[in-house]
């Protein structure tokens, strides 16, 4: 079975204050059931995983696919791994829209990703648009084989589905559009990758300490990806319980 995963991700927000809530989580953590990472900004990486040390993971949010090099602002997944990051958050949502990452893109940092020794978190998810228009399975499907690179496995990579329109809104699908979507995704993993295939499939959107047990019940739901109530503690923590 996947093992299981609650991924915070901090977005752009906190400084090192905010760091007080990884002593508070720590505190709070019963003895989890599941792997728990937590993505801040770049600037805490380093700081925050000398205080988690191993009891939490610490991940980027992004990094290139270039090991090295003139590209001003930049990170490379070995720079993300040097500073204490085990795992890094891939063609989130807010990516591919800010800074027009494309499926290939993602692929290729996916690629540096796993060449670095890190654990790439893979978003794919519709907007309400593409929804509405009933194309979310192909988009999916699409984005899924676009996104993943080659030499995938259970180890090296976990996959995020974050439908565009549930992420900061209070809105999430319902279980059923949940679930279709997991399945579909397992399916064309499994296909793909066989053996391989067991990776770790978190839902992402508005999820919060009220309706977390209710999604980790879907089947292939392996965890979560949590922005908003990943920021502090008394919420991530319930999360975790959850899980
Ligand atoms: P929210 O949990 O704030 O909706 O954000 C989800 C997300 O984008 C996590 O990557």
């Amino acid at each position: 079975a996947p093992r299981k995963l609650a991924a915070g991700n901090w977005k752009m927000n906190g400084t090192q204050a905010a760091l007080a809530e990884i002593d508070q989580l720590l505190a709070a953590l019963p003895a989890p059931g599941c792997d728990v990472l937590i993505c801040p900004p770049a600037t805490l990486i380093h700081s925050m995983a000398a205080r988690a040390k191993t009891a939490i993971a610490v991940g980027g949010q992004d990094c290139h696919a270039k090991p090295s090099g003139a590209h001003t602002g930049d990170i490379a997944a070995a720079q993300l791994k040097d500073a204490g990051a085990s795992h890094v958050i891939l063609g989130h949502s807010e990516r591919r829209t800010d800074h027009h990452e494309t499926d290939a893109q993602v692929q290729a940092k996916a690629q540096a990703a796993h060449a670095a020794g890190l654990i790439a978190v893979i978003c794919i998810g519709e907007t309400e648009a593409q929804r509405d228009a009933g194309q979310t399975l192909d988009l999916i499907a699409s984005q899924l084989a676009g996104s993943v690179p080659e030499g995938a496995t259970a180890q090296n990579t976990v996959i995020a589905y974050e439908p565009v329109w549930a992420i900061g809104t209070g809105r999430t699908p319902t279980n059923d559009q949940i679930a279709e979507v997991h399945a579909l995704m397992r399916d064309r993993l499994a296909a793909r990758f066989g053996d391989g295939a067991d990776m770790a499939l978190l839902y992402g959107g508005s999820v919060k300490p009220g309706n977390a047990a209710e999604i980790f019940a879907i089947p292939h739901v392996n965890g979560a990806l949590v922005g908003g109530a990943s920021l502090k503690a008394a919420d991530f923590g319930p999360i975790v319980a959850a899980l």
